[in-house]
């Protein structure tokens, strides 16, 4: 046993692991009550708080953190409260033969106490967002924001106080720091959402514990445009979904590779595209948030720059301005394969356009890069979308638009190895925080029986039967 006595989280850890089989035994009314009160917190109470701090936090329009943040949360609570009493009725299970007799059922039973780490770039969305699923399973939490957004985290801080109890839910506030030394706790479930980097240091302290994990990574995502995509009607969502958040978004096109007898169709819907969502100055727009630090712009002003040193082409934007962290939303064609643009995951407002000729080449390429977490097809060639979807792997796809899969909530959300593991959204997310119990009861003796020892040549002959037909 590790001892953790001496770590400084572990009194609120002690009082949420004593209270855990109370919450556990709570019934779906009373989880639905809890969920009603967070809705009116988002939505009500809190509204306007959140719009303030988050655009305090990188100057968020307040319509995108309305549809990006507030809107998803709300949702995914109204879909759970639909729901809610059919995850937690028994499922019943079937019987095979060999077991006639018996029958059997699976019950979702609450993990315990969990932790959820979330990250800056969705900090409200990815906060509660998993804080639904986790109260819909009848789980104690600990929620540890990013210090990246100190104006949303402290506001979620007094939003989690105003709607409950500590030893159900608390929200612990503080850097890098304070993760690492919750992450010593023998938690029941841990939800991270982050850097694939991070999820390694995550998944490894819980591995001490063997605590089970969600991880909702991130990586780089493709874009690819067929030769039969309707351009115009690409470019609307392309540039949609690049620069919606600043290009900070888990699921934004990281990269586009387009066919080559479209390229100049492309660059000239897309430069147009920008100019009519963010205007001819971008830094001006209310439509257009920002990068969220500085540490963050130098890391996208460095890969710019050493794509400029490379002898990129600067499609559109390219300029950027030190003092509010600002870089346009920028186009960039002809990088060398090495780029770091085309290496790291970019999470900013840059783009980098690449060619093909063939389908293989696409295959070839998105194959040589980790598993993405999205992977987007523009095209209306039935056989290009299935070939693609059937010899590249990815956490989600859609065709001829982007980042929409998120809203889905019948849709499990998350990537497979470096993009994450396990999934969010809807039931799949109650999956995360539940243990799917298998319960068997036997009524009267079966067939099972005969082969109870002591063991003879019958049961012998018995036994090779059922490995046959049964
Ligand atoms: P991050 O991994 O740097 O930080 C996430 C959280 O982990 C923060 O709360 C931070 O305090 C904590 N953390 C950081 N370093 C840590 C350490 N050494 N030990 C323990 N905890 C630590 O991620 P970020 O910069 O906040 O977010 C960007 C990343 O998140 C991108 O890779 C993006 O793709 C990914 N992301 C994924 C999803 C998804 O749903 N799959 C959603 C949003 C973001």
């Amino acid at each position: 046993m590790i001892d953790y006595s001496d770590n400084r989280y572990s009194e609120l850890f002690n009082k949420q692991k004593s209270n855990q089989f109370a919450i556990g035994k709570t019934t779906y009314k009373e989880r639905i009550k809890k969920l009603k009160a967070l809705k009116r917190a988002l939505e009500k109470t809190y509204k306007r708080d959140i719009e303030d701090a988050i655009y305090k936090d990188f100057k968020k329009p307040s319509i995108e953190t309305d549809l990006t943040e507030i809107y998803l949360v709300v949702k995914e609570i109204k879909h759970t409260i639909s729901n809610l009493q059919s995850w937690l009725g028994k499922q019943s299970a079937g019987t095979p033969l060999t077991l006639l007799g018996t029958s059997s059922y699976i019950t979702y039973e609450p993990k315990g106490v969990c932790l959820i780490i979330s990250p800056w770039n969705y900090p409200v969305n990815l906060t509660f967002g998993p804080l639904v699923s986790a109260i819909a399973g009848g789980n104690t939490v600990i929620l540890k924001p990013s210090e990246m957004t100190p104006n949303t985290s402290a506001l979620m801080a007094k939003i989690v106080k105003d709607v409950f109890s500590e030893d159900e839910v608390a929200l612990v506030e503080g850097e890098v720091d304070v993760a690492q030394e919750l992450l010593k706790l023998p938690f029941n479930h841990i939800f991270f959402t982050g850097s694939p980097a991070v999820g390694k240091i995550v998944m490894s302290a819980a591995a001490k514990h063997l605590t089970s994990v969600t991880l909702e990574l991130g990586g780089k995502s493709p874009t690819i445009v067929h030769e039969s995509a309707h351009i115009k009607a690409a470019i609307k969502n392309i540039v949609w979904g690049k620069y919606l958040n600043n290009g900070q978004t888990c699921i934004a096109p990281d990269y586009v590779l387009v066919h080559e007898s479209i390229k100049t169709e492309f660059i000239e819907a897309f430069k147009a595209k920008a100019l009519a969502y963010y205007s001819e100055s971008p830094i001006t727009s209310e439509s257009y948030s920002r990068v969220v630090n500085e540490r963050h712009f130098k890391r996208l002003v460095a890969s710019l720059e050493n794509a400029k040193e490379n002898n990129a082409t600067i499609e559109i934007g390219g300029d950027y301005d030190a003092t509010s962290n600002y870089i346009a939303p920028t186009l960039i064609s002809n990088l060398p394969d090495d780029a770091t643009l085309l290496q790291e995951e970019i999470f900013g407002p840059i783009l980098p356009l690449k060619t093909y000729k063939t389908i293989d080449e696409v295959i070839t390429y998105v194959n040589s890069k980790e598993k993405p977490l999205a992977l987007y097809i523009y095209a209306h060639n039935r056989k290009f979308i299935n070939t693609i979807i059937k010899h590249t792997r990815a956490g989600s796809t859609c065709v001829n638009t982007n980042a929409l899969q998120y809203s889905n909530h019948y849709l499990p959300f998350g990537g497979s190895n470096n993009s994450g593991i396990g999934k969010a959204h809807g039931f799949f997310g109650f999956q995360e925080f539940t243990n799917a119990r298998s319960v068997l009861k036997r009524h009267t003796a079966g067939p099972l029986y005969l082969l109870f020892p002591p063991y003879n040549a019958l049961k012998e002959k018995i036994a090779n039967l059922a490995i046959k037909w049964f």
